[in-house]
């Protein structure tokens, strides 16, 4: 499919989305032991294989007593005789009876019997320090009311529930929880694999010395670090050169490497010099879409010879925020997680915006005055500006056919 601009229909960013995400579904399976779990996204449900607590037991350093034993203490001091000393990780042998009590610590299993536990600083036996022996009585003038201080077997959750789901990037409080559960070894997807080049004959690496024409390749380094935030490996190819055989040898490379997404800036412009679109071609398939936004060119969207392809612009902020809009949701689902679009914040606009009608991405700086999100643009919005999106603490989604943004306006924002 060549590039006949006539040819194009508009399209709008969710419609160029959900064409783009219908060509991805998420990596194989692999089971990792749980410690390198963080991030990565599981492939099934988990559900729990035993209660949370698995057994009652004390939420405070105490004594476990029976709490209808106390009804009296209000009255006048009730005193009860101590008969075992329970730390946490042991086993309770006895079984309370009337006018008993059992020293224990935080995190030990309640005995037989007992069903609520009095903290030591309102007994008679406020001694918390390491190996005091437990007193062979303890007395105290209040009530305690059954369950009092019990954290009991199957509060926080029932043997069988559900608790992480199927798609879930896995948090460091939910490694805990599978720990809990002892679930040591994790079914997760496999990390997307994507290779990235740069295409440009202008391009030397940040190492090499500037000559007279030449820029620096940023856009592989941005994007690298992008596309490793979204828990992807990255395996950057470097920059092709304006011509034919270049291109190929780095998208050979890609495909040796059985990546599972090829992400390439820049040469698939109408550009007199611009090899990629040629070699996808010749390889493959390139549509390119005329996507109503702004910034972005003509995104183009293909396979090279069976393996995804993304051809971002060249312009540098126009490589990342086509990133956000439509490859970030493409790892995501690539991942495992079956919604990858940015969430958005309301924000409201410290001064006039104009825009051109496109879906725009502006980046902005935001101001928390009052409790209010307030966004001011980061000076001009040129698609070559990078400092400007480093400055930029979000992109302002301005929506399509919106010409004129009034002050005090609320818009919608992708927090950076
Ligand atoms: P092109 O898409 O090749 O027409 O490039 C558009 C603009 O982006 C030109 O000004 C290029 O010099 C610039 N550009 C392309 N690739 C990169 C890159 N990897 N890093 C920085 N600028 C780039
Ligand atoms: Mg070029």
């Amino acid at each position: 499919m060549g590039y006949n601009p006539a040819a194009l229909t508009m399209l709008s960013v969710t419609e160029a989305r959900s064409r783009i995400l219908s060509h991805f579904q998420a990596t194989a399976e692999e089971t990792i032991p749980l410690i390198e779990c963080a991030r990565r996204v599981l492939s099934g449900d988990i559900s729990a294989a035993h209660d949370l607590p698995l057994f009652d037991n004390s939420s405070m350093d105490g004594f476990a007593i029976r709490a209808i034993d106390s009804r009296s203490a209000a009255a006048s001091r009730l005193t009860l005789s101590v008969v075992a000393d329970i730390a946490a990780g042991s086993a309770p042998t006895v079984t309370l009876t009337t006018g008993q009590a059992a020293r224990i610590m935080t995190g030990a299993q309640l005995p037989k019997g007992a069903d609520a536990v009095i903290p030591v600083e309102d007994t008679d036996f406020n001694d918390r320090s390491a190996n005091t022996i437990a007193p062979q009585t303890v007395s105290f003038t209040r009530i305690v009311k059954a369950g009092e201080n019990v954290r009991r077997r199957g509060m926080d959750l029932r043997s069988g529930e559900v608790v992480l789901q199927k798609g879930r990037r896995l948090k460091p409080q939910d490694l805990g929880l599978l720990a809990m559960l002892g679930v040591g070894h994790v079914q997760i997807h496999k990390k997307p694999r994507v290779a990235l080049l740069s295409s440009g004959d202008e391009l030397l690496d940040v190492d090499s010395p500037l000559t007279a024409g030449k820029i620096h390749d940023s856009n592989s380094y941005a994007l690298a670090a992008l596309i490793q935030n979204t828990g992807a490996d990255v395996l950057r190819l470097g920059v092709a050169k304006d011509s034919r055989k270049s291109v190929e040898g780095l998208l050979q490379k890609a495909v040796d490497n059985h990546v599972d997404l090829i992400v390439s800036s820049a040469g698939v412009s109408v550009g007199a010099f611009d090899f990629v679109k040629e070699v996808i071609e010749s390889n493959g398939k390139l549509d390119f879409w005329r996507v109503n936004m702004r910034p972005g060119k003509p995104l183009a969207f293909g396979e090279y010879r069976g393996t995804p392809f993304f051809g971002l612009p060249g312009n540098p902020v126009s490589a990342l925020v086509g990133f956000e809009v439509f490859v970030r949701p493409a790892l995501e689902r690539l991942s495992g997680q079956s919604d990858g679009i940015s969430p958005t914040v309301k924000v409201r606009c410290a001064e006039e915006i104009e825009s051109d009608g496109r879906e725009s991405y502006l980046r902005a700086k935001i101001r928390i005055e009052d409790g209010i999100a307030s966004a001011t643009l980061t000076g001009h919005q040129g698609s070559g500006n990078l400092l400007s999106l480093v400055q930029a603490d979000a992109l302002l989604i301005i929506p399509a056919g919106v010409k004129c943004v009034p002050v005090g306006q609320e818009v919608d924002a992708i927090l950076l």
